[in-house]
């Protein structure tokens, strides 16, 4: 399945590729702040419709996940960052994408403020 995904004003534009198997709720400062629901895919699955640099990085704590925004908007789309074996991933704000059924899609809850 490839996803459309964008921010509010279209500024960034991308497409997913994978299944929507679960998301991911956090309660970190930051997620809980933003609400976003989080599908984790390898990097490569994230294909930007837009130039890189039309999304604004925002990294805090550990700076190990970089958090993509549009400065036009402010929505945030997906983050990008490695996993623990390496592997680049993004995350997905499945929020963000074109035709999901929000409440269809299991969500698991992580406890990212005491980690
Ligand atoms: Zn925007």
């Amino acid at each position: 399945m490839r996803y459309k995904g964008s921010c509010h004003c279209g500024r960034i534009a991308f497409e997913v590729d994978g299944e929507i198997n679960g998301a991911m709720a956090c309660n970190c400062s930051m997620c809980s702040r933003k609400g976003s629901l989080l599908w984790f895919v390898p990097r490569e699955k994230l294909h930007l419709l837009t130039p890189e640099e039309a999304a604004s990085t925002y990294v805090f704590n550990k700076h190990v996940i970089r958090h993509r925004f549009c400065p036009t908007c402010g929505i945030h789309p997906y983050g990008e960052g490695v996993d623990p074996k390496g592997n680049h991933m993004a995350a997905i704000n499945v929020r963000c994408l074109e035709g999901v059924d929000l409440a269809a899609i299991p969500v698991t809850n992580f406890d990212g403020r005491s980690s």
